[in-house]
């Protein structure tokens, strides 16, 4: 007997399938040790066979076989459909579905089946005749009380033991560790549903289907999700529920154990390797049945769903940017088909592709117009920053602004700012010549931290001491840019002396509890403001804020990136929505240039219609998602020379397929990246718009491309749908 095992090799650009002799059969997804070469290495059965079509001697022998398998008939099926839609290779799709612990035997567990006794008062004569080996296990299990599946399958047949589980004398389950779980603490809170969101648990409970949830901010989904969790429980389903990493505060885990208890597993950073493969494990014996986590929780290897949720589903967090590259809400939608389950996607701002889904349904779309309790959404004040500076004000925050800020810490209430760059301020630049220092490693401008008095990358952390001369022409008139959060928690306090002022951004937050604790202080000092980047704007519930500040929404929109309006709606629309969400109206100042603009008009208005059709019209006329389809194929490597003859190669081959096929191609170039160059890797790309009707067809014709295509010393990737393309 031969088994085909995909072999886990780090950073190999092997993904072959090799033949190895198996003594005993075992189930497809099961984990071996194998020979390779002189190392013995992991890897993954993915079909058994009688016959082998290499040369029979030269096949060797697998080294040993866990008991079970790892992966899942459903997640075998997945790693088809991933490889396939993403040209991933097999192994890095499956290390997806494997937790690091497991993997290399990082964390000492090996997953062994046991039987144990479960009923011992059975009249052994009652066994047929003809039975004797489930007799004897019987006996041998009363005299044991537990044992190896394995050892037991030997020596009784395993028929014998299902036959003794179907009777249920015995019962069967997977011995590990037992293992403890962190203790959140526990909010109690009885919510009595509306009728708005009792119709759409109702709904959503009895039909499953691909759903939309529009929702406002503070119109209770949190609330919904929970009850639809819950009504699965009941009829004994599982339930997954991913929301972006960010929202995964002490706050929503507390909901959740509070509402679901040991039922719940939770997956997020904060957790060890140890800790995450206890909760892996939990799932796949089926001990957890709601999975709440971030992106990667959608590989959980859960059994029976009833319903899958994403939360926030327009989050840019659910596209992995980078290998394995795939598409949370296509897995999902994979994994929902698969079970015949719901798919919920939530969001105050559906991204314009999956509203534009919803209308032409291929989702069902459930709206929530109102907040719960009918409060009403914070009142925007724009801030024509120009006139500000015309009237003889430079500094970073309007007349407005200040005003507000006071009237809301005099009355022991809270304030949120919000600008979207961390650091003191960027842009290091030479008045005389022009001179814009920038990483040594990365195209892109130094941001100058006053915390650490140095100037750092925000692509790849170099850090360089601070200039007082340019490099270039020796001039002392230097000049620095935009600002940043350090620079405005700076002001604050120059404004505010006596005012609690909390900062939260990349810089501050890398350490495991950083991120709670910046978030209790601010939650339990009234009077306080906190200033951040877009971090603060997901999924917070802080009642006392009654304030938020957008100091600068402007960069958002010049982003040269056609989601960037879009990016720009959906993040002045969450940010604001923190505002207001207890029993004390909410109020937003949103400081501008262009107070003209569109985007903030309806952001201002809560018109998220108006805003989808205005976009959708201009998508179309210019041809963008979701009317084409977007490929990107991305080359880097070390030296330009290089970079720029294998983006050559590709393009030559990619026109040729053009020619075959121009009337499926809108669009198709080559060029830099609009970051030429990150960690000294020259980036290049091939940027193609593809009509919806061909789209697989000329995905599938460019990924064989970069599979034939060899070229030396450069990685290449190719994107679909992309969402960042810097
Ligand atoms: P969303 O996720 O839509 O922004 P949340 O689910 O966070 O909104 O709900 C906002 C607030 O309203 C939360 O504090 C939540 O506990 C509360 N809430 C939700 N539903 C109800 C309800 N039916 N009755 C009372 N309070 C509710
Ligand atoms: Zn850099
Ligand atoms: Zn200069």
């Amino acid at each position: 007997m031969y088994a085909e095992v995909v072999v886990d090799i780090l950073n190999s650009e092997v993904d072959k399938i090799f033949d190895y002799k198996i003594s005993t059969p075992c189930k497809i997804g099961t984990r071996v040790l194998v020979p390779f070469g002189n190392r013995k290495l992991e890897g993954y059965v993915l079909n058994i066979k009688d016959t082998t079509a290499m040369n029979e001697d030269k096949v060797k022998e697998v080294i040993s076989i866990d008991d079970e398998p790892i992966i899942l008939p459903e997640m075998l099926k997945l790693i088809d459909f991933m490889t396939e839609n993403y040209n991933l290779r097999k192994m890095d799709a499956i290390r997806l579905f494997v937790p690091s612990g497991l993997r290399q035997n990082k964390v000492k567990t090996k997953l062994t089946r046991y039987a144990l006794i479960k009923d011992k008062n059975f009249d052994i004569n009652s066994f047929k005749s003809t039975a004797k080996n489930q007799k004897e296990l019987y006996l041998y299990l009363l005299e044991h009380s537990r044992e190896k599946i394995s050892e037991l399958n030997k020596k009784f047949t395993s028929s014998a033991v299902s036959k003794l589980e179907k009777l249920n004398l015995i019962k069967l389950e997977v011995e590990k560790e037992k293992t403890h779980i962190k203790d959140y603490g526990v909010i109690n809170k009885n919510v009595v549903l509306t009728q708005t969101q009792q119709r759409i648990v109702n709904t959503i409970t009895q039909k499953p289907d691909n759903y939309l949830l529009f929702g406002v901010t503070g119109s209770g989904k949190t609330e919904v999700y929970m009850n639809i969790i819950k009504n699965m429980l009941s009829i004994n389903k599982t339930s997954i529920m991913l929301v972006p990493e960010i929202s995964l505060t002490p706050q929503v885990l507390k909901n959740f154990k509070a509402k679901f208890g040991n039922d719940i597993a939770l997956l997020h950073s904060g957790l060890s390797v140890r800790e995450r493969f206890d909760e892996w494990f939990r799932i796949y014996n089926g001990e957890a049945k709601v999975v709440v986590g971030a992106r990667s929780a959608i590989f959980a290897p859960i059994k029976n769903l009833g319903v899958i949720v994403i939360d926030e589903e327009h989050d840019g967090s659910y596209y992995s940017e980078s290998n394995p590259r795939y598409s949370t809400i296509e897995v999902a939608q994979f994994r929902a088909k698969y079970n015949k389950c719901a798919l919920v996607l939530g969001s105050a701002t559906p991204d314009v592709e999956s509203f534009y889904k919803a209308q032409n349904g291929e989702y069902k779309l459930l709206e929530m117009p109102e907040r719960v309790n009918k409060a009403p959404m914070p009142k925007f004040d724009i801030v024509d920053m120009l006139g500000e500076l015309k009237e003889g004000n430079n500094s970073i925050f309007s007349r407005k602004l200040v005003a507000e800020l006071c009237d809301c810490i005099k009355n022991d209430k809270q304030a949120m700012i919000y600008i979207n760059r961390r650091g003191y301020q960027s842009n290091v630049m030479c008045r005389s010549c022009g001179y814009s220092v920038k990483c040594e490693h990365c195209d892109v401008p130094l941001v100058y931290h006053k915390e650490d008095n140095m100037l750092k990358c925000h692509y790849c952390d170099s850090r360089y001491h601070i200039l007082s001369n340019c490099p270039n022409c020796g001039s002392t008139d230097l000049r620095y840019g935009a600002i940043g959060t350090q620079k405005v928690v700076e002001e604050l306090n120059r404004l505010f002396p006596r005012t609690k002022v909390f900062r939260m951004d990349n810089d501050n937050t890398r350490t495991k509890d950083a991120h709670n604790s910046i978030l209790s202080q601010f939650a339990s000092t009234p009077g306080s403001i906190l200033v951040g980047t877009q971090m603060i704007a997901k999924g917070h519930d802080f009642p006392l804020v009654t304030l938020v500040g957008i100091i600068d929404a402007d960069m958002a929109i010049h982003r040269a990136d056609f989601r960037a309006t879009e990016r720009a709606f959906q993040l002045i629309t969450q940010v604001s929505g923190r505002a207001g969400r207890g029993e004390f109206e909410g109020k937003v100042v949103l400081q501008t240039y262009m107070p003209k603009n569109y985007t903030y008009r309806c952001a201002v208005n809560y018109d998220y219609q108006n805003f989808f059709k205005h976009e959708l019209n201009i998508r179309k006329v210019t041809k963008f998602p979701p009317f084409v389809k977007i490929l990107r194929v991305l080359i880097s490597g070390d030296t330009e020379e290089e970079v720029i003859k294998s983006t050559k190669t590709y393009f030559e081959k990619i026109k040729q397929i053009q020619n075959n096929n121009s009337s499926s191609f809108v669009y198709l170039n080559a060029m830099k990246c609009p970051v030429k160059r990150i960690q000294n890797k020259f980036r290049y790309e091939i940027l193609m718009r593809i009509v919806q009707k061909d789209y697989t067809k000329v995905r599938n014709l460019i990924y064989n491309i970069v599979k034939q295509t060899k070229t030396k010393n450069c990685l290449v990737f190719v994107e679909v749908n992309p969402q960042n393309l810097s």
